[in-house]
């Protein structure tokens, strides 16, 4: 008599339906997974409860974790000895985790680290011992110039209408580079951190203003604690309320002008270079928080009866759960597409890897909301952890660019594509 056949369970991982894990990285997650839940998570909690006034103060749980954080040795010479594909595969498999955690705190070492990686990529020693063993931040936007300083041709902006100043600028001598003004609200790190790497419009001389109306820009490292340099108060805010955010204001402030990375002529490439850089750790940051939320419910309906069972023998929710869990998987798969095109490539491009982080971000937000959706009325207490996921999901529409503006400079290029190269032509 033949035996049933039955088709046995499959191989599955921290990071879910993973076919080609090497040792290497399977070690790496595990030991990352074990700081994102030991470390991490209870820190995170500890700071969501804090006023911003008081969360970052030197003796807040936020400085420890940056010591533990630093012990790792997450930074750009971590992925040096590994050829571009797996690079950054490794780095999504890192940054995954450490969103799994916290995404504020995974911010935090991310944008953290914005400086000392572009400084790498400059080859500039000096910049590069100014860097390490340094929180940074990434000062992009200022009060009036936010979706605006992420348009990379002038034909996106408004017929008649000219590039966008801002609040900051830079004033480039023989010798020196000077900055007046001041950034947004909104800079990681901004309150707390040590050094900066700058994005913002410069005078070489001649006006800030090209014939065409676009505006010169530069990119620049500089220290923190210089004569001229001070911060605002943290911002307080409903979601990612780990991760320290406020002003940083520059009166005067002169740095030798051997501290920029790009100037004139090479700024649009370094700016894309940088964004595209926070793009991709931005969609792992999503899978990480997806996977979280569609773990904490998965957990959940096995546990609640409701209908005369638990909620996870009810078919309704096997087909809500399985639901969220391709979608982790959709996620995760984009994730690791765009940072291996934008690593890989010979020709990436921020727009390409702008709209990853787009996706990935607002269909992490779906898969956050249907697994609370999953906890019913407790789901919105502070009972369970899934409420802060839900403020944290929401701040990541507008970080790092706003969605819909991502996706109208994604649909501008295929455009571009199409119109100057062909594609998609028959
Ligand atoms: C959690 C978080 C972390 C951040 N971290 C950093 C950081 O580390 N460094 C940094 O420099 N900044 C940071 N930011 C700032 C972030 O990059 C900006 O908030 C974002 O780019 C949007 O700018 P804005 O808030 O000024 O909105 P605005 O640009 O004013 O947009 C407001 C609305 O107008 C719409 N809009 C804008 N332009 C257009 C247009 N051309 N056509 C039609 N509609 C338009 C947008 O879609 C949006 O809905 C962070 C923000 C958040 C929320």
């Amino acid at each position: 008599m033949n035996t049933p056949q039955h088709v046995p369970l499959p191989v599955v991982g921290l990071s879910g339906f993973e076919a080609n894990m090497s040792e290497e990285e399977g070690g790496a997650q595990a030991a990352l997974h074990r700081f994102a839940a030991d470390v991490m998570r209870p820190i995170a909690r500890e700071l969501d409860l804090m006023p911003a006034d008081q969360a970052y103060l030197p003796e807040s749980p936020f400085w420890q974790f940056h010591q533990e954080a630093f012990k790792l040795g997450l930074g750009p010479e971590a992925l040096a000895g590994l050829d571009p594909a797996a690079a950054a595969r490794m780095e999504g498999i890192v940054v995954e985790e450490l969103a799994w955690g916290d995404a504020g705190l995974a911010v935090s070492v991310g944008a953290g680290g914005m400086p000392l990686v572009m400084a790498h990529a400059s080859g500039n020693q000096e910049l590069i011992d100014m860097c390490n063993g340094k929180l940074g931040c990434w000062g992009a936007t200022q009060p009036d110039r936010g979706s605006d300083g992420l348009i990379l041709y002038g034909a996106e902006r408004h017929p008649g209408s000219r590039g966008n100043k801002g609040n900051l600028q830079a004033t480039f001598t023989d010798s020196e580079i000077i900055f007046n003004g001041q950034t947004s609200a909104w800079v990681s790190n901004g309150p707390v951190a040590q050094v900066a790497l700058l994005d913002l419009v410069a005078d070489y001389g001649d006006g800030f203003f090209e014939e065409n109306g676009d505006t010169y820009g530069c990119n620049v490292i500089l220290p923190l604690d210089i004569k001229g340099v001070s911060r605002g108060k943290p911002l307080e805010k409903m979601g990612k309320r780990s991760l320290p955010q406020g002003e940083i204001y520059f009166d005067n402030v002169r740095v030798p002008r051997r501290f920029a990375i790009a100037t004139r002529d090479d700024y649009a490439l370094k700016h894309a270079q940088a964004w595209a850089h926070a793009g991709t750790s931005m969609s792992h940051i999503s899978t990480g928080v997806a996977r979280a939320a569609f773990e904490m419910a998965l957990t959940y309906v096995h546990e609640r009866r409701q209908g005369g069972a638990l909620l996870a023998e009810h078919q309704l929710t096997q087909y809500r759960i399985g639901l969220i869990g391709t979608k982790v998987e959709a996620i995760r798969a984009m994730a690791r597409h765009v940072a291996e095109y934008t690593r890989c490539s010979p020709r990436p491009h921020p727009y390409f890897t702008a709209s990853g982080k787009a996706f990935c971000s607002s269909e992490m937000l779906t898969v956050v909301n249907e697994s609370l959706q999953l906890f019913g009325g407790v789901g919105l207490t502070r009972e369970f952890p899934i409420e802060k996921l839900l403020r944290d999901a929401r701040a990541m529409q507008i970080e790092d660019g706003e969605n819909y503006v991502l996706i109208m400079h994604y649909g501008y290029l295929l455009s571009q594509l199409h119109q100057q190269e062909n594609w998609g032509r028959n």
